[in-house]
């Protein structure tokens, strides 16, 4: 920067005068940077770092690693500091970037205690009176009440924060995949590794039977963020491809169905977080956590943040956070 405001002084500001001697140029720190250098400033973004890890992340279920000497592999960790990384850059692209998240505790102000009523209301008791069948209800209920609250809870209150506080023009809800266990064998990686993008949509017969999900489809159709979400969604999804050079992510069944022809990772699918945001929202799910080829990236990428190295040229975390901001740029770009 001071080589550039020296150029200037010489150039336009001082040309006849020695404005570099007389000023201190490392003072200067220039406030208003040119409207064509921030192609993103009418811009106001969400970004939901999914999940909550900490001391959640076992609640979650995303809490793992492969063997001993391996670093926890914490979802709601790791999409944590994505989201920090996407904020700052594109803060300096003039967009507005607001979290819903900034650390690893749940946002919902509510305690699985709140949801004690309703848990033990789905947990049918056992009729016998052992004191081991006792406990064993007594214990799904807290279960069931701290999955209501840190992940359905947590949820709907993420999208109420979005759709009465926040009010972005668009929510990027950022998330990594994990494939099922083989076997259910905790201790095996899988081979494949895939990324995609999803967007609202793919009700199924029996969800838009419900008069909640119906209310929310109507909703979904006539506030215009169906044709937002396409784009955006297009976007994302062709520079994850690109930058990662994965494969795009199948679904087999019904209960996903991919909507651009060009653009192999963009799919729409029923999940509650994209049907309960009013805004145009896309939630990414790249990688595989549990494949060869993730899991090695991940556990070099934490090390290095353990160890205070400098970052492998090319960390996992660090190409996260670039696909979102291409992507975006891809979407809003004016220029
Ligand atoms: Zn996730």
């Amino acid at each position: 920067m001071p080589d550039q405001i020296a150029y200037e002084l010489s150039t336009r500001y001082t040309p006849y005068a020695d404005g570099a001697a007389v000023l201190d140029l490392e003072q200067i720190a220039p406030k208003s940077i040119n409207a064509f250098d921030r192609p993103l400033a009418s811009l106001h973004l969400a970004l939901d770092p999914g999940h909550v890890g900490g001391i959640w992340a076992e609640w979650e279920w995303r809490n793992f690693r492969i063997s001993k000497e391996d670093h926890w592999v914490r979802e709601g960790e790791l999409v944590l500091e994505v989201a920090q990384r996407i904020r700052t850059r594109l803060t300096r692209l003039g967009a507005k970037v607001t979290l819903l998240r900034e650390d690893c505790r749940p946002i919902n102000p509510k305690t699985f205690i709140d949801y004690w009523p309703l848990a033990a209301a789905e947990e049918v008791p056992s009729t016998e009176l052992s004191l081991k069948a006792q406990l064993g209800h007594a214990l799904a209920v807290r279960n069931r009440a701290i999955h209501l609250a840190i992940v359905r809870g947590e949820i709907a209150e993420r999208a109420r924060l979005v759709n009465e506080v926040i009010q972005p023009d668009a929510l990027i809800s950022l998330h990594i995949n994990a494939a099922a266990w083989p076997d259910g064998d905790t201790e095996q990686v899988v081979d494949s590794d895939h990324a995609h993008v999803l967007i609202f949509g793919c009700l199924s017969e029996a969800e838009l039977a419900l008069p909640r999900q119906q209310l929310r489809l109507v909703e979904k159709l006539s506030n215009g963020s169906g044709a937002v979400e396409a784009r955006l969604g297009a976007a994302l999804g062709s520079a994850l491809i690109e930058a990662t050079g994965l494969p795009a992510s199948d679904y087999q069944g019904r209960n996903a169905i991919r909507i651009d022809p060009d653009v192999p990772s963009l799919w729409a699918r029923n999940l509650m977080l994209l049907r309960l945001v009013d805004c145009p929202t896309v939630l990414m799910e790249p990688y595989i956590t549990n494949s060869h080829s993730s899991y090695a990236r991940i556990q070099k990428a934490l090390s290095a943040r353990e160890c205070h190295e400098p970052l492998p040229a090319d960390d996992i975390l660090v190409e996260y956070a670039d696909v979102v901001v291409a992507g975006v740029l891809r979407a809003y770009e004016r220029h």
